[in-house]
């Protein structure tokens, strides 16, 4: 579909519910980047920067980095030089506070058109990432530290879906199926989110 507008979304959902896959192809679909807050820390740490030695053992018991740390680096990511217009967010916000300090951020990029909830139950999350432990190098995918990633995704983000449900621009879609449907049902929930914004607005951020 042809865009005039560049789009700007983020998705919300627990570990394993397929973000990583999905943010790139809707990324893709969309004409913008894919920004992983999770892709961008273990970059960090990968290239051993300042940044990066700060965050290593947060990153792998799968604890939060703190807020400030995360919010500067997106700042920066969002509107840095040669930021882009659109975007799809994966992984930030993921606290409250994140939430607020993005809403400020994003305002100044035009503000969010979706924020889109990839929904999964707990059981699957478990057994995605079981298998996801054995296939690639992520530590934090093991068993005792996929639960405290649990613990911390109901407590500290499960209730940003509330406070982007309450700005309107909430849109669920179940994650359960094979990546490809999913995938399917995503785009098609955000087209036509785009479709309606620019009914509202024909133009707008052009
Ligand atoms: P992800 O790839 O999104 O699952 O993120 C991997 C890890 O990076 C998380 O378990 C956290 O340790 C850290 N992380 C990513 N995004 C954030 C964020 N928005 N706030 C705090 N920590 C984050």
């Amino acid at each position: 579909m042809p865009r005039t507008v560049a789009v700007r979304l983020l998705l919300l959902g627990p570990p394993g519910s397929g973000k990583g896959t999905q943010g790139p192809r809707l990324a893709d679909h969309c004409g913008v980047p894919h920004l992983s807050s999770g892709e961008l820390l273990r970059a960090q740490v990968k290239a051993g920067t300042e940044l990066g030695r700060r965050v290593a053992s947060a990153l792998g018991r799968g604890d939060l980095v703190p807020d400030e740390l995360i919010v500067a680096l997106m700042d920066e990511a969002l509107t840095g030089p040669g930021s882009p217009e659109g975007y799809v967010l994966d992984g930030f916000p993921r606290t409250r506070a994140q939430a607020r300090a993005a809403e400020d951020l994003l305002a100044r990029t035009g503000g969010l058109d979706a924020a889109v909830h990839l929904e999964l139950p707990d059981d699957v999350v478990r057994r995605r990432l079981a298998g996801r432990a054995a296939q690639e190098d992520r530590s934090d995918d093991d068993a005792a530290v996929v639960e405290h990633r649990l613990r911390i995704y109901h407590a500290e983000t499960e209730p940003l879906l509330d406070y982007y449900r309450r700005r309107g621009v909430l849109v669920a879609v179940d994650a359960t199926p094979p990546p490809d449907e999913v995938t399917a049902s995503v785009v098609a929930a955000v087209d036509r989110r785009v479709r309606e914004r620019e009914v509202r607005q024909p133009g707008a951020g052009r």
